[in-house]
């Protein structure tokens, strides 16, 4: 076994997308423009309705998967396929656009507290033009894994101490967690090898990832290895640990379209100009 560390450290910068919607790009930025397969890492956190309340109105996808994790608040989801649902705090939407969709993400309250997480996560050059598929997980089906004393684990997909999580069925074979740590807990965590992975700190002040401190709005991307070592600051603390099998594919990405070629991205903005998502 060997132990991961943190080689590298990120803070999301400060950006809006959508018709307006204010947020933290993690990864897709300049200091981190990927973590192969992972292309984007947003954090939406206000209790300012105007920074959210503009929602994500009706735009496409295509060639990879978005998953939403909500902590507070409600989003609707509605897409050009008959397809909708409301996301609740706790949900989890684990979109595969595949060939294309448009669809709309609107907040759905006028005031308090929107948080949440938008992750993209690639799709191989084999599955670039699957037919589009929904996991729209409520949070009583997300398993909480208490692994040693004062830990909890919300095990969103991957496996855990016997469990595994209820996302199904992804090329990336993918691990996402959502950690509590209590002071004084600690935990050792199987990564592993061959899986590129990050540690991102969202509650609390810091945690002990591969023994350094990880501060809140920090991502650590994760060394090679087969496990990680968590460890609770002075304050509980939470952090998403996630982790997914690179795809070593070449990336074209114009926007919310992401190939393997230029060609395919021409294709991608005929077919979405002509209707045919
Ligand atoms: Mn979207």
């Amino acid at each position: 076994m060997s132990d991961r560390h943190i080689i590298r450290r990120v803070r999301g910068i400060d950006t809006s997308d959508g018709a307006g919607v204010k947020l933290k790009r993690v990864i897709g930025q300049p200091e981190l423009d990927m973590l192969d397969p992972f292309l984007l890492l947003d954090e939406f956190r206000s209790d300012q309705a105007g920074d959210y309340i503009a929602g994500f109105p009706e735009h496409p996808h295509r060639g990879f998967e978005t998953v939403t994790y909500m902590l507070a608040g409600h989003m609707q989801h509605r897409d050009n396929h008959g397809n909708h649902g409301d996301l609740g705090p706790g949900s989890v939407q684990w979109m595969t656009a595949g060939r294309g969709i448009l669809h709309s993400e609107m907040p759905q309250q006028e005031n308090g507290l929107m948080w949440g997480f938008q992750l993209w996560v690639n799709l191989p050059a084999k599955d670039k033009m699957t037919a589009p598929r929904y996991q729209d997980i409520a949070p009583q089906r997300i398993p909480v894994v208490r692994p040693a004393a004062g830990v909890e684990v919300k095990l969103i997909a991957g496996t855990l101490a016997g469990a595994t999580g209820p996302v199904e069925g992804i090329a990336t074979a993918p691990l996402y967690l959502d950690i509590g740590l209590q002071p004084g807990a600690a935990l050792t965590l199987d990564l592993p090898d061959g899986r590129n992975g990050f540690a991102y700190v969202f509650e609390g002040e810091s945690a002990l990832v591969g023994g350094e401190k990880l501060e809140r709005g920090e991502l650590g991307v994760l060394s090679e290895g087969s496990q990680l070592q968590l460890a609770g600051g002075e304050q509980p603390v939470r952090l998403l640990v996630v982790a997914g099998r690179p795809l070593e594919e070449p990336v074209v990405r114009y926007g919310p379209f992401v190939m393997n070629t230029s060609a395919e991205i021409h294709d991608a903005i005929a077919d979405f100009r002509a209707g045919r998502f």
